[in-house]
């Protein structure tokens, strides 16, 4: 039988293994690069949210106080302008923030607590914009006939006749809140307006990529004080850079950790592949036969090669457990190799019927290798002199994977008269659509559809639709795990081809099975089809 070492699988496996490595060492560094931006946008846009709520209530308290000074005379507006300035001019000084107290015939500024002279030239204090509609308003202006080139807010009370009382609030005092916010925090620049009209801008740079950070508004009056804050993107990236310098170590021992982890895990991964390998070496494996029943023969027809791993000393591993790990190690074509030789050398002391079926299980791994056609020939040579048919069980897995390699191996062996069973249907991914593009002889019925057998109702629907099923594809049934004499008696009155399970045998090492073939092997076993025959025989 050709040797064939594990290297490809080998190979494969030290590369997931690196890239195993590689992804838990870097996800922890991602993340924290990934957490320092977020942190960072979401410190600006807190300390953004922060400040304009504190500037946008220092202006509605500004434009609150112009308010007072302005209601003071909206009942008087229609007084003459002897009466009012010098009213006007007192007011104007004791109240915060305002600078000019004014009465406004529509756009014409009548009386001024800034100018002694009465009446004033007729020049427009709105600056040329229309009159704001409204008992109470609000409206920002490049210009007043007075203070030119300085922007102004205008806080009016429309009185009778069209008349206003009007407080001029030095801008000044809202670039300076703007202003004494900008430097501290993260902003580029910041955008006040009030009521629409011209919009205050303080800007440490004319950019204007720079993120809009907030966005707060306050109705007030009738008008809408709007505050927007952009940030600053190296101001930000700078932040990131701080928090990264903080929580870089951390993330950085979390992926030290991480790979050793898997380090720890990979290395008792190899070590089970280590383990396998050497038991294959120290020969702790043998094999253990479980009959088959013919159904029409009434006799023998067969076994299952079952593979056991009894480390010395140890109890018996699990075959399902220890097949797992050697799937997962790839060490499963080697062990299927020994398990080949184990086989040849038991079958070679063997004396049974022509056309005696001998199941083996095969790993996906192993059927869609390059090894398969020459390891079942090798043992086939040593088998198939002595009558045994060889039967390569193959799970719906395999189906499912079905590659090329797999699909023309298993053709080229059933040609030279190696038969196929299905293992375990119904229990994996079978698409039914499989069954017909794969080559197969047999179906096996999983032990899971037996138990489904009710002795009492004499009901398993979906048992019967597989048997059905394996009738109409014209291929041999194994029932599997067949464990009471119902479960015997409902699968052979079916038809099932092969019983195989407790109720007829147990699996036995190679000795044993013979010594048992030969005192039972012919005898029948009785159950509902044969009428009692076998009882009688
Ligand atoms: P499988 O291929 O379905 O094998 C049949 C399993 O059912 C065997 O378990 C057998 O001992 C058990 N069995 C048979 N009759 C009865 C019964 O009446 N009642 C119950 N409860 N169980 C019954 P085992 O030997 O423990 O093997 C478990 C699985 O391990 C196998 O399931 C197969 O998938 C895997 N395995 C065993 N030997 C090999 C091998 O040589 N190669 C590969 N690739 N897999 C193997
Ligand atoms: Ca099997
Ligand atoms: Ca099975």
């Amino acid at each position: 039988m050709p040797e064939v070492s594990p290297n490809t699988g080998a190979t494969r496996s030290r590369v997931a293994r690196l890239l195993a490595l590689l992804v838990v060492a870097l996800v922890p560094l991602l993340l924290c690069v990934a957490l320092g931006r977020y942190e960072a946008e979401r410190i600006s846009r807190r300390e953004a949210a922060l400040a304009s709520a504190v500037i946008v209530g220092q202006v509605v308290s500004i434009v609150e106080a112009a308010q007072g000074a302005a209601r003071t005379f909206v009942s008087r507006v229609g007084e003459p302008c002897e009466q009012l300035s010098a009213g006007l001019t007192l007011e104007a000084a004791n109240v915060p923030y305002v600078r000019t107290l004014n009465i406004l015939d529509e756009d014409r500024v009548d009386c001024s607590s800034a100018l002694v002279q009465q009446p004033i030239p007729a020049r427009g204090l709105l600056d040329g914009h229309a009159r704001v509609p409204g008992d109470e308003w609000l409206r920002f202006v490049n210009n007043t006939p007075m203070v030119h080139n300085r922007p102004s807010l205008l806080v009016g009370i429309t009185g009778g006749a069209g008349r206003a009382a009007v407080a001029v609030v030095d801008a000044q005092y809202l670039l300076d809140l703007l202003h004494g916010a900008a430097p501290l925090t993260m902003f580029r620049e910041a955008e006040l307006s009030v009521g629409g009209g011209v919009v205050l801008r303080e800007a440490q740079a004319a950019v204007r990529d720079a993120p809009l950070l907030a966005d707060v508004r306050k109705r007030v009056s009738g008008a809408t004080i709007e505050l927007k804050m952009y940030g600053r993107p190296e101001r930000i990236r700078e932040t990131g850079a701080g928090l990264l310098l903080r929580y870089m170590p951390w993330a950085a021992a979390l992926s030290a950790l991480l790979v050793w982890l898997v380090r720890r895990l990979q290395r008792s991964g190899q070590s089970r592949r280590d383990q396998l390998l050497r038991a294959i070496r120290a020969d702790e494996f043998h094999v253990e036969y479980q009959p088959l029943y013919g159904v029409a023969s009434g006799r023998c027809d067969g076994v299952e090669a079952l593979l056991r791993w009894v480390p010395p000393g140890a109890g018996a591993m699990r075959p399902d457990e220890f097949i797992q790990a050697a799937e997962e190690e790839h060490v499963i074509v080697p062990l299927t190799q020994h398990l080949l030789k184990l086989i040849a050398r038991d079958v070679a002391t063997w004396d049974v019927e022509p056309g005696f079926h001998l199941g083996i299980n095969f790993a996906p791994e192993h059927l869609s290798g390059v090894q398969l056609v020459g390891d079942v020939r090798a043992l086939c040579a040593v088998v198939v002199p002595r009558g045994i048919q060889v039967v390569l069980e193959v799970t719906e897995r395999t189906l499912v994977r079905n590659t090329g390699q797999a699909r023309s191996n298993l053709e080229a062996l059933r040609r030279e008269g190696v038969e196929i069973a299905i293992d375990d249907f119904g229990t994996g991914y079978c698409a039914l659509s499989y069954l017909e593009k794969f080559p197969f002889d047999i179906l096996k019925i999983d032990r899971g559809f037996v138990l489904t057998i009710d002795p009492e109702d004499h009901r398993a629907v979906v048992l019967d639709c597989i048997i059905d099923l394996a009738h109409s594809l014209g291929a041999e049934l194994v029932a599997e795990g067949v464990e009471t004499q119902a479960h015997l008696d409902y699968l052979c009155v079916r038809g099932v081809t092969y019983i195989q399970g407790f109720v007829y045998a147990k699996p036995m090492p190679s000795e044993a099975f013979m010594r048992w073939y030969r005192a039972n092997g012919a005898r029948a076993i009785q159950h509902a089809k044969d009428g009692g025959r076998a009882l009688n025989a």
